[in-house]
């Protein structure tokens, strides 16, 4: 018998995406759920959880992925640092996968990052440059984060080392900086550039998105390989198979969202 899915967001831009791809992946949808419904009576119905929606709704989806037992899939980004924390100590209550980007070329975008950071010193200027559709909430996108999370892993800085955008006399660049630019506009899907800038030469990582059926595709193989697993909170490394990355679980996602630009 195939999965069925509750889906939690399912009017919103990849609520809808899911609900058509689902069946492409032998997955139905059991309940589809937004803001007004009822939670509770929709997320009894079905196998998996998945939440698309909105920073302010994943601490009641997982309070009933728990309270149900059910593995949950959270693409939701824009928590802030401390609502994070908390949140993954309850999702690991249950068979869990988050993700800040559930596509392939973005696993394998942070897999050569962590890489490049590793290789090249601070010697190499690091900065990461996302674009985004103008209806976007959030910023810096929770993949931009996470590309941060991997560069500053990797020269031993913490979340003041990052530098949002520049304005004014911010004076020389250090080594010990990171920058990241969040530009807004049009229906840009998501591009995001890593690039390490040394004198004399210049590496950039690009990845750009041009359909977010890779979002939903990556989300519904994800629901698919939780079933069945012991309680954790899992990323898509580890159903990709990419292997664990050595940079901790996403913390910069929210250490570089203030609260209220979160939204
Ligand atoms: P959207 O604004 O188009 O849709 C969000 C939907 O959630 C809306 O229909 C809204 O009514 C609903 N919603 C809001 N609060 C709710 C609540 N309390 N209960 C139920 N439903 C609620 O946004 P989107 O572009 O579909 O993105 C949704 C989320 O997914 C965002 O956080 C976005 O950043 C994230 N996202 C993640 C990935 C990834 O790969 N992880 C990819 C794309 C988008």
């Amino acid at each position: 018998m195939s999965l069925s899915i509750s889906l939690v967001g399912a009017r919103g831009r990849m609520g809808r995406t899911i609900v058509e791809l689902a069946p492409e992946q032998g997955l139905s949808i059991a309940s589809a759920l937004d803001t007004g419904d009822d939670l509770a009576a929709g997320l009894a119905r079905g196998d998996v959880i998945i939440d698309f929606s909105f920073h302010e709704a994943t601490a009641e989806v997982i309070a009933h992925a728990v309270r149900l037992g059910k593995p949950l899939i959270i693409g939701t980004t824009g928590h802030s640092l401390e609502r994070r924390a908390a949140l993954l100590k309850e999702a690991a209550k249950v068979p869990c996968v988050w993700a800040g980007n559930y596509s392939v070329g973005v696993n394998l975008l942070n897999a050569l990052t962590e890489r490049a950071a590793a290789v090249l010193s601070d010697d190499y200027d690091a900065e990461v440059v996302e674009m985004h559709h103008r209806f976007k909430k959030d910023a810096p996108s929770g993949t931009a984060a996470r590309l941060l999370e991997i560069i500053l892993a990797a020269r031993q800085l913490g979340p003041e080392a990052l530098r949002h955008g520049r304005q004014g006399v911010p004076g020389e660049r250090t080594r010990r900086e990171v920058g990241i630019h969040a530009l807004r506009g049009g229906d840009v899907v998501g591009d995001h550039t890593v690039i390490f800038a040394a004198q004399g030469e210049r590496i950039e990582l690009t990845h750009k998105a041009s359909d977010r059926a890779i979002f939903a595709r990556g989300a519904l193989r994800a629901a698919a390989w939780v079933s069945g697993r012991a309680p954790a909170v899992y990323d898509m490394q580890d159903v990709l198979g990419l292997g664990p990355a050595n940079a901790a679980p996403t913390t910069v996602a929210a250490a570089t969202n203030t609260a209220s630009s979160a939204a």
